[in-house]
């Protein structure tokens, strides 16, 4: 089953592994499939996404944030080990605002950390918690960012992970509830101006940061 769109594609052929066998991509979806490059947030976090958002993948983000489908983050959190910076010691999960986890029964950014440690081989520092809002409260909040605490400071060199990246300022509150001990994120998609940061890379990623995409190999 293609990871993306979740069809068993018989007449697009049969989906095609990535070159390390993770995750099998139709090759509709992987036509159009565009790397998430990388970019250095105002507040300094350093972002890595996996792939743009946009067509297919979109769908398939819209489908883990809101019906709780599984193959995507279980598919596609391992194809984000390679955005990893060396030495990264523990992965970060940053958490949905709770009316938002209780009314679609699902936290993406926890279960794409999840489903990346054991690919990773990294622990789950699972410190941060969301603010508890009112649910009309979100959207406004979202703007700038949800304000997170966090109930212990995580290991030196550990890395933020979420969905998508759009504004950042998630991120760099996320961060900035970490007190010091973040200064990387990975994102599953980044938004086509997500960060609005300095773009460090083109669309093609570049070879040291290995952010190329991951199904064209
Ligand atoms: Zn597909």
């Amino acid at each position: 089953m293609c990871v993306v769109c979740g069809w068993w594609t018989r007449s697009a052929g049969i989906p095609r592994r990535d070159p390390a066998g993770r995750s099998s991509v139709c090759a509709a979806c992987a036509a159009s499939l565009r790397p998430g490059g990388e970019v250095r947030l105002p507040s300094g976090v350093l972002v890595r996404s996996l792939l743009e958002h946009g067509g297919p993948i979109r769908k398939a983000v819209h489908a883990m944030k809101y019906r709780g489908a599984d193959r995507v983050a279980s598919g596609l959190a391992p194809l984000m080990v390679d955005l990893l910076p060396t030495g990264a010691t523990a992965l970060v999960p940053v958490p949905r605002s709770l009316p938002r986890r209780a009314r679609f029964g699902t936290d993406p950014g926890r279960a794409l950390a999840t489903a990346l440690a054991r690919t990773a081989g990294l622990p789950v520092a699972d410190v941060l918690r969301a603010p508890v809002l009112h649910r009309s409260q979100i959207r406004s909040r979202r703007r700038g960012g949800l304000r997170f605490r966090s109930v212990s400071r995580p290991p030196g060199g550990a890395v933020l992970v979420d969905d998508v990246l759009t504004t950042g300022a998630t991120l760099s509150s996320a961060a900035a509830a970490c007190r010091g001990a973040v200064t990387a994120a990975i994102t599953l998609t980044r938004s086509r101006s997500g960060g609005g940061g300095s773009r460090l890379t083109s669309d093609h990623g570049s070879p040291d940061t290995r952010a190329r995409n991951p199904v064209h190999g």
